[in-house]
């Protein structure tokens, strides 16, 4: 049985990459950028005003002068003016071009006009160059302000609108669709027998998936039925780029995904990884290159292995940074006694000392789905070791940032 970083390694070695294409930016927040993005001109592109106010030249200030007299009016979006003589001022607007022959704002709560004349304020001392955000002073045209593998955000959606591009290159979106197998399944909105069970993974992992950008998903519900599940997984491999299954991966008698998938030359790359819960996870790749992860259908099992290593292949393979690890303080002793490593599941609070700290939130068996609710992810413990004291720093993964 392989460690957990060999199946995340395993799984990284056989992921194959998916290609990008272009989308209009108003679809492109949460996709990975695959193209740099250079600046269109020098940001700011002019000495920029960052004040409403008058324009002088300081110079005639530092001379002595208090009394401006108004020239004309520049707002923003205006060609730029100049100043005709050095007695003069310009009434300018936020985001307006300095004139020329000026190099000094003042706001206009400092001054007061009358009759065509700006008076500055009694005892009022301006800087030279104050309320001026000089041009190139951000970057310069051609910086390169976006680099491909950046999760964009709506902070670099304001970066790429600014450098002119109303097009952006980005991942292609891969077809995944999502099976959960089972008898016993029923979907939610359909009448239930006492003796079955509600059907939730497939919902999971299509948000798990939805909130990481990846909405190319279908999902579907298949019995434990072989000649069928080998029908049926055979023509969603021919339409998909990754095929995801919950259930059926165990050493139960309904147990077939691993032996169809095989039948259907799926490779297997692992099955079965020493962790807790999410043990019998199987994994393999297609004829055509599919990434096939079959996980195990208890829905503890089922997010944690979607989130531990399904997530992580997926933004590799659209070309996405790996993210910093990130680790907490466990703020109670905790004991695992399996020789494996467990994921569990934890609440995340950040204390006076600016350290993250996690609480375990136990779940009763990896059935018990319902304890995740208000989880913020979960704590990887070594298989090496079986006792934690309370202060012990461990990784986590938050569910929402894989
Ligand atoms: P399996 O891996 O197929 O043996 O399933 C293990 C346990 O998870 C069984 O109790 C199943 O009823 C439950 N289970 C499997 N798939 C789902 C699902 N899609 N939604 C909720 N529970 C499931
Ligand atoms: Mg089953």
């Amino acid at each position: 049985m392989i460690s957990t970083a060999e199946a995340s390694r395993a799984i990284a070695n056989s992921m194959p990459a998916f290609d990008s294409g272009t989308v209009a930016l108003e679809d492109a927040t949460g996709r990975i950028l695959r193209q740099i993005v250079t600046a269109e001109r020098d940001q700011p592109p002019f000495d920029r005003v960052t004040m409403d106010g008058i324009a002088i030249r300081f110079d005639s200030f530092a001379a002595g002068q208090r009394e401006f007299l108004i020239q004309g009016t520049q707002h923003a979006g205006d060609p730029v003016q100049s100043l005709d003589e050095d007695r003069h001022c310009i009434e300018i607007m936020t985001g307006g071009v300095l004139p020329r022959g000026t190099d000094c704002v003042i706001p206009v709560e400092r001054i007061s006009v009358a009759d065509g004349v700006a008076n500055l304020e009694e005892g009022y001392v301006p800087k030279q160059h104050q309320f001026i955000h000089p041009q190139g002073s951000d970057h310069a045209l051609g910086h390169e302000v976006l680099n491909p593998g950046t999760r964009i955000s709506p902070m670099d959606i304001a970066v790429i609108a600014s450098c002119g591009l109303d097009r952006v290159e980005v991942n292609r979106q891969p077809a995944i669709r999502v099976i959960s197998t089972g008898n016993e399944l029923v979907p939610p909105g359909e009448p239930i027998e006492s003796h079955q069970i509600r059907l939730s993974n497939g919902p999971a992992l299509v948000a798990m998936l939805s909130q990481q950008g990846f909405v190319d998903t279908a999902h579907e519900h298949l019995i434990d039925e072989p000649k069928l599940l080998q029908v049926r997984l055979a023509s969603l491999l021919q339409e998909c780029d990754v095929l995801i299954l919950s259930g059926g991966v165990s050493m139960g008698k309904a147990d077939f995904v691993p032996q169809v998938l095989t039948e259907l030359g799926v490779k297997v790359v692992f099955h079965k990884i020493s962790q807790r819960p999410g043990k019998p996870m199987w994994f393999g790749i297609g004829p055509n290159n599919q990434a096939v992860f079959a996980l195990p259908g208890n829905p503890v099992s089922t997010l944690v292995c979607c989130r531990q290593y399904v997530l992580p292949a997926l933004l590799m393979a659209s070309g996405g940074d790996k993210l910093l690890p990130e680790t907490a303080r466990l703020s109670e002793d905790v004991k695992f006694n399996a020789d494996l490593t467990c994921f569990l599941p934890v609440r995340v609070s950040s204390e006076y000392d600016g350290i993250v700290s996690a609480t375990p939130v136990p779940t009763n068996t990896s059935g018990d789905f319902a304890s995740l609710t208000g989880t913020d992810g979960y704590v990887e413990l070594a298989r090496e070791q079986s006792e934690f004291s309370a202060g012990s720093v461990v990784p986590l993964h938050r569910w929402s940032n894989p």
